[in-house]
């Protein structure tokens, strides 16, 4: 008999030979959040979503630790028996009131919101309309709920609305979209979408897993930045954002009116067959808002690095269009050609992935750098001189 498990290998060396296999790193972030030891060695990391470095603030440490000592290190059970617990409960009412939306919900982990809410919110007879850059868990959502499924071209408000038109029929319809898109940086212009949901009389969700703690006054995020204030928020709109990414811990909500919320908990079920996130979780998370809150200085220093950053770019022969988040794309186009230029930083001591077909459309293989509040302006000139000596054709 020969080894059943063939057909996976002969199925991973096409990826290889496609340029397309993944694999991971065992990588160890420093304190000072944007050093990471990998593989023996330091290296300055542009790859992580720590965009404020708030994973290693000692006031977050603190917090998990003093809520390991006095709330244990497990949730216990799914939240609907015993894995809700008053931590949780503190956290979704700071949650909702941070982003000014009446109710929220705490998921640990994004996929798991997206994945479980969609399903709960449309079904067989619904339609959903979604950005075709959305990130795959928006999809995998879509595809769970057997809702007919309309794609429209990125952030094309005519293609939103015929979609919109063209699913007239269905019962009910829900838009979804990144907010921030997670592989180019740019946002998803909110305000007119929700004019068109509201026109048509369809609903939005926005995945704000890029834009919370970044944008907006306070780090409020998206809905923020476009002036979306608590009160004046259209009860269409429903709110996904990460805890993980900015915010430095780990998790995610929705926020949306009271009914949308107490459905969700009736019906999503990544939900409530899952065990919940530690107690001590959402207690380093409640740390974190305060944070996010406090300390303007790290969007701030963002701000700064972008644009020092963004000047830099402009010199060489790659495509880099201008973001207002912490990611920045540089489009080098082929595969091989991107792992190329990723292991030349590697060898220069730079960690920056690159994120290939099909996590972006094919023929714009690219390098993410993402940037932290906590890199120094030295760090980005490292980066750009390393960029310039590998952007010179080889002698
Ligand atoms: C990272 C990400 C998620 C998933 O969130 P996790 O908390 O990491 O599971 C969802 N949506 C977008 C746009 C993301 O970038």
């Amino acid at each position: 008999m020969p080894d059943p498990s063939h057909v996976f290998s002969a199925a991973l060396a096409d990826l290889e030979s496609r340029g397309i296999r993944r694999r991971r790193r065992a990588s160890t972030q420093q304190r000072d959040a944007v050093r990471w030891a990998v593989d023996g060695t330091t290296r300055l990391g542009f790859a992580s979503n720590d965009y404020l470095g708030l994973a290693q603030h000692p006031a977050l440490i603190e917090a998990a630790r003093e809520a390991a000592l006095a709330l244990g290190v497990g949730a216990t059970a799914s939240p609907l028996i015993s894995g809700h617990s008053a931590a949780h409960e503190a956290l979704e009412e700071e949650l909702a009131r941070f982003v000014g939306l009446p109710r929220a919900m705490y998921f640990y982990a994004g996929y798991a919101a997206n994945v479980g809410a969609i399903p709960a919110l449309v079904e067989r007879g619904d339609a959903l309309i979604s950005d075709a850059l959305n990130h795959a868990c928006l999809i995998d959502g879509a595809r769970l709920s057997r809702a007919e499924l309309k794609v429209y071209a990125h952030n094309d408000l005519a293609a939103l609305e015929r979609a919109l038109v063209d699913t007239r029929g269905a019962r009910r319809r829900l838009v979804i979209a990144d907010a921030v898109f997670s592989m180019d940086g740019d946002l998803a212009p909110l305000p007119e979408m929700l004019a068109l949901c509201e026109r048509h009389d369809a609903w939005l969700m926005v995945d704000d897993a890029h834009g919370f703690g970044v944008l907006g006054e306070g780090g409020r995020g998206s809905l923020s930045h476009w002036g979306l204030r608590a009160g004046a928020m259209p009860d269409r709109l429903i709110y996904m954002a990460t805890l993980g990414k900015a915010a430095g811990v780990a998790g995610a909500f929705i926020a949306a009116a009271e009914p949308v919320i107490e459905w969700l908990l009736q019906r999503a079920r990544t939900y409530f067959f899952a065990t919940g996130a530690p107690p001590m979780v959402a207690q380093t998370v409640r740390a974190s808002l305060r944070v996010i809150e406090s300390e303007g200085w790290r969007r701030e220093r963002l701000a700064v690095l972008r644009e020092h950053l963004s000047m830099g770019l402009a010199a060489l022969p790659w495509q880099a269009p201008r973001t207002c988040t912490a990611i920045q794309p540089v489009v080098i186009g082929d595969n091989a050609s991107a792992m190329s230029v990723m292991a030349g930083l590697e060898a220069r001591g730079l960690w920056v992935p690159a994120i290939r077909p099909p996590t972006v459309p094919d023929g714009t293989a690219r390098l993410r750098i993402s940037l932290s509040a906590a890199h120094e302006d030295r760090d980005v000139d490292a980066l750009l001189a390393a960029l310039a000596e590998l952007s010179r054709p080889a002698q």
